[in-house]
């Protein structure tokens, strides 16, 4: 299995760099160089790896809590003293801040369906993982019900199937998303859990399958950004309530 994801992969890109051939030169989001490798050049690519590197041995200049950068405040940012959002989350790692062309590279990714970024983005959560949460399990957070359907692909389930074929983690999708058939379904007290009554948020919109032996000690949540940290938070909480110990994230950016 492993090994024709790896063939499959390999194809992709091959035939990708073939077809950057005939097209007309084409330039790389970061530092608009024309580049055959695209959307970010392999400089800029390693450019990325090494300040991700930087960043997983600096975490004592992080947020104890929502993983973003501290500018003047000590262990705890000023929006997490402020609000108590993130309370069953154990540690949150943003590889990068969501600013200037990040952006635009989230956004090929998500909306111009970019699946040769994936392999990218994988290279670079397994570099966070293996230092921060070696051998944890991966649970992805799960699509809007329907996203498949409407768009072909889940992103961040393309992710978790990168890091399981060419890293080998384990990886286990427990989560979902209700639809909103489902959600009247349940009683009023089922559906809302605490996060969401406390933010009264929309109602349950996830809810975890049953572990098929005992759940795992502990999980990471993988995410494409952390904004408020309430998606992720709700997730950690179902996944505390289903026994496992300890629960952490890892998203691409941080807003
Ligand atoms: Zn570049
Ligand atoms: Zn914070």
């Amino acid at each position: 299995m492993g090994l024709l994801f790896k063939t499959l992969l390999f194809i992709r890109s091959a035939a990708g760099h073939a077809l950057a051939l005939l097209l007309p030169p084409q330039t790389c989001v970061s530092c608009g160089k024309e580049s055959l490798y695209l959307p970010v050049c392999i400089s800029c690519r390693e450019e990325m790896k090494a300040s991700l590197k930087e960043a997983i041995e600096a975490t004592e200049t992080r947020c104890k809590r929502c993983g973003r950068i501290l500018i003047s405040e000590k262990e705890i940012c000023l929006e997490c003293r402020e609000s108590d959002t993130i309370a069953c989350l154990d540690g949150v790692f943003p590889l990068y801040p969501y600013v200037l062309w990040k952006k635009k590279l989230l956004f090929l990714w998500k909306t111009e369906g970019l699946p040769s970024l994936s392999p990218f983005f994988a290279s670079l959560v397994y570099e966070a993982w293996k230092t921060l949460y070696p051998g944890i399990p991966l649970v992805p957070v799960p699509p809007r019900p329907g996203k498949i359907f409407r768009e072909g692909r889940d992103q961040i389930d393309e992710l978790s199937r990168c890091m399981q074929g060419l890293y080998g983690l384990p990886v286990f999708k427990v989560l979902k998303r209700l639809s909103s058939r489902q959600q009247k379904k349940l009683s009023r007290a089922e559906r809302l859990s605490r996060t969401e009554k406390r933010y009264a948020l929309k109602p349950a919109f996830l809810l975890p399958t049953s572990f098929k032996a005992s759940p795992p000690e502990a999980a990471v949540l993988v995410d494409d950004i952390i904004t408020t940290g309430a998606t992720l938070e709700i997730c950690a909480e179902l996944l505390k309530q289903a026994g496992i110990k300890r629960v952490y994230a890892i998203t691409l950016f941080s807003c």
